[in-house]
């Protein structure tokens, strides 16, 4: 099954809305429309710029997409400092990443919290982009192929099948975010390609070949193509890279 790329620029806690809306036009200006044919691009902001970003883009009819660093598991209420999906929906946002693991190590983010998180954004119409990855002694002891099976289970324990082919999946090993180390081609081929296979179990052959699955760490204009080019990684989610306007356009328009 054809799965089209996905672009997806995690601007982090950078970023003032003029900032972003500067941004968003260097890179939208900078693509031509034909790219988004073959390769979905979006940003994902910083809550305070999401509305300046919605404005832009929906006013200037822009073909990038946008979406939420988090979302909360909670409808509305009582929880002071979070934003439900309801609201995020309501802004326009298609995305929202859950289970970053800045969120999981530093917010002591669990699977089952990310869980209720990726139930809350299908809930309000948002694709989540559900985070997963190893640390470094994981890796050094060879277990992260099942370490990453058992993060994906926890993440998505008892969707429907139907919901999981709603969900991105971003393979992002603790390591190589932010570090300038990124996985070889075929280290982040390995993980993509048995968290497919997991997908399989989880849901059906047919959802798991039509789920897109994303590796990020360190990727740039210069790693981008060999990684995308393996056959489970479908698209990068993109830390740094993303805050440069030229280097986030010609990375997209690799892929
Ligand atoms: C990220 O924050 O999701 C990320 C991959 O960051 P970087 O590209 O900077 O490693």
């Amino acid at each position: 099954m054809a799965r089209k790329p996905l672009i997806a620029g995690n601007w982090k806690m950078n970023l003032n809305h003029l900032e972003a809306i500067s941004l968003v036009q260097k890179i939208a200006f900078s693509l031509p429309a034909k790219y988004f044919d073959k390769v979905d691009v979006t940003v994902i902001p910083p809550f305070t710029d999401i509305r300046s970003v919605q404005t832009l883009i929906e006013g200037d009819k822009l073909l990038l997409t946008f979406g939420a660093q988090d979302v909360s598991a909670h409808d509305s209420g009582a929880y002071t400092g979070e934003i439900s999906g309801a609201m995020l929906a309501k802004l326009g946002c298609t995305f929202a990443v859950v289970g970053h693991s800045e969120r999981r190590t530093l917010h002591s983010e669990d699977d089952a919290a990310v869980l209720a998180k990726t139930k809350a954004a299908l809930k309000h119409g948002l694709t989540p982009i559900v985070c997963i990855g190893e640390g470094l002694n994981i890796r050094e002891a060879g277990e992260h192929v099942s370490y990453n099976v058992a993060q994906l289970r926890g993440s998505l324990a008892g969707l429907s099948a139907d919901d999981i082919s709603k969900v991105v999946i971003a393979y992002e090993p603790v390591w190589a975010i932010g570090t300038g180390r990124v996985a070889s081609a075929s280290d982040a081929q390995e993980v993509c390609s048995a968290i497919r296979e997991e997908l399989k179990t989880l849901a059906s052959a047919d959802v798991a070949a039509g789920v897109r699955i994303l590796y990020g760490g360190s990727v740039n204009a210069k790693n981008v193509g060999e990684i995308v080019g393996q056959p489970d990684v479908d698209g990068a989610l993109v830390g740094g890279a993303s805050l440069k306007a030229d280097e986030f356009s010609t990375l997209s328009a690799i892929a």
